[in-house]
């Protein structure tokens, strides 16, 4: 789910109001594989170099499908999101693993489908139209640069005939400096509209996107709001990208990722929580540390020490301790509109003080986090 939120000028406010515990306040992406792999090859893809080799694959495909108590936990887990969405490469599973499709074919209803990018419409389209009654999708998005190759008439033949068996949210451009696609955009837009699906657009990941875009139609791409959806992501010169973790978690298959790098790639970590030793309260400070883990690998990686975003996740990796004995949520750390908030007070496991969250049973309050320097 992309979400405005203003740019980082003071980390501390940034980490407690729009960092936090938002990744679980959105929606959970899911892959019943133990690792992402998409075959849609599309050329703006940013985790193209990640991929686990074909060759390779094999170790984080599953030999069955969750049933029992891994399918009774998973379910749990569900529950606690408004949103679930299946990330997974449904075609390549149809073709190559028809026992992990089939999971998708009893289940699906349980899903969104999400993650469809680019080449990824076509590939979608006959599984959506025979197999799979899923929830919706939540988004599909286009680059410019696709628009500029494929006509626009069969991208929208494609959206109609998804359309007609699910309910499509979003359709996100991406807008990139280099290329002029007026016409098809207008025609994209036109269609959108007609069938009550939002539109956004959001720029590419490119260092400097914003001044490149002066010749283009600013009003029609309407540039303005694109510029907001793209502030959680910083990218370096060498098109690195170092995401701020404040919209997403990754599920694969039993292990938890805060990022699509680490759930895609073999060696960049380990899952940060299971589900199999799932407790809604104790995974909190996991999540937590699992951000803060990989915030301190960027620090280590971005070559740019002086942008607001270096200087972030440096902040965010000396200065906030994560207490694992925690019996209190501060209010601004966890969105209050968010299932998981509502599903902790619901269950009994937490009360609401007008503070924040407070397990009843122990006291006097001790916080999820602790600022080592409050002052800054
Ligand atoms: S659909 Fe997404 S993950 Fe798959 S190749 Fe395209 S951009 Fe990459």
């Amino acid at each position: 789910m992309a979400i405005n939120i203003p740019k980082i000028e003071n980390p501390k406010d940034f980490f407690l109001f729009h960092d936090g515990l938002n990744n679980i306040s959105f929606d959970l992406d899911f892959c019943i594989t133990k690792k992402y792999r998409c075959r849609a090859n599309c050329h703006m893809c940013y985790i193209q170099n990640d991929w686990v080799d074909d060759e390779n694959f094999y170790k984080y495909v599953p030999t069955s499908v969750p049933t029992g108590d891994q399918l009774k936990k998973l379910f749990e887990i569900f529950d606690y999101y408004d949103v679930v969405s299946t990330i997974d490469d449904l075609k390549y599973l149809k073709d190559n693993h028809p026992d992990l499709f089939n999971f998708y074919r009893e289940y699906g209803e349980r899903f969104s489908i999400s993650s469809m990018t680019d080449n990824a419409l076509f590939r979608h389209v006959e599984v959506i139209e025979n197999d799979i009654k899923a929830k919706g999708i939540t988004e599909i998005s286009f680059s410019e640069r696709f628009m500029k190759r494929v006509p626009i008439e069969r991208i929208l033949v494609a959206l109609d005939r998804i359309q007609k068996k699910i309910q499509i949210q979003k359709i996100k451009i991406i807008i990139m400096p280099d290329c002029d696609n007026t016409e098809s955009i207008r025609q994209l837009s036109d269609w959108a509209q007609q069938c009550g699906v939002e539109l956004q657009k959001h720029l590419e990941f490119v260092a400097g996107i914003e001044a490149k875009l002066d010749q283009k139609d600013q009003y029609l791409l309407d540039l303005e709001d694109a510029k907001k959806h793209e502030s959680t992501v910083y990218t370096e010169e060498n098109g690195e990208i170092y995401p701020i973790h404040s919209e997403v978690l990754f599920l694969m298959n039993d292990g938890f990722y805060s990022e699509l790098k680490s759930a895609t790639s073999a060696h960049r970590s380990v899952p940060f929580a299971s589900i199999h030793d799932f407790d809604p309260v104790e995974f909190l400070p996991k999540v937590l540390a699992g951000k803060i883990k990989d915030y301190g690998r960027y620090v280590h990686q971005i070559k740019n020490k002086t942008n607001p975003y270096f200087l972030y996740f440096e902040y965010v990796t000396n200065k906030i301790r994560v207490n694992e004995n925690f019996n209190f949520i501060p209010y601004m750390l966890l969105n209050t509109r968010s299932r998981y908030y509502q599903q902790l007070i619901a269950s009994g496991k937490m009360v609401e003080t007008g503070k924040g969250l407070l397990n009843a049973k122990m006291s006097p309050a001790d916080p999820i986090v602790s600022l080592i320097d409050i002052s800054r």
